[in-house]
């Protein structure tokens, strides 16, 4: 197994994942920042194929001091759910897939979208780009 630095007390499945743990980690107490992007010789997490920098192994998130490594992974477990609802709010990087209600195709649209009405590239009809799964659609069953 990988044997990492006990200092790393995260690692995230991207960059901004790995920022948003960081910030939230410094603002309750516990200096912590992002490594595998300013540390290209040090760790293998970057690779050249990857475009954001996210390697095999994640994006490792360390507390400055070895000693805060424990509080660290206890506020963490404390507050997985307040810190999962954050990354949700903040997953707006990547692109926005939204199924047409008039004919059931899926369009992907660019992120800055998100949460606005678009038209459907297949029949022309309003699309809504947003948060929003397939259970919050349930009205305009048109079937013809
Ligand atoms: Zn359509």
């Amino acid at each position: 197994m990988i044997n990492r630095d006990p200092r790393c007390i995260y690692v995230a499945n991207s960059v901004g994942d790995a920022d948003i743990v960081a910030n939230w980690l410094t603002e309750n107490g516990v200096a912590a920042e992002v490594m595998d992007r300013s540390t290209l010789g040090g760790l293998d997490g970057l690779t050249p194929w990857s475009p954001l920098g996210v390697g095999a192994r994640g994006t490792e998130v360390w507390v400055l001091d070895a000693a805060n490594a424990p509080r660290a992974l206890q506020l963490l477990e404390q507050h997985k759910a307040e810190r999962a609802a954050q990354l949700e709010a903040n997953r707006d990087s990547g692109p926005v897939s939204a199924e047409c209600e008039d004919c059931g195709k899926v369009s992907v649209f660019p992120a800055n979208q998100r949460g606005t009405v678009q038209n459907c590239p297949f029949c022309g009809s309003h699309i809504d780009v947003g948060d929003d799964g397939p259970d919050a659609i349930d009205v305009g069953e048109e079937e013809p």
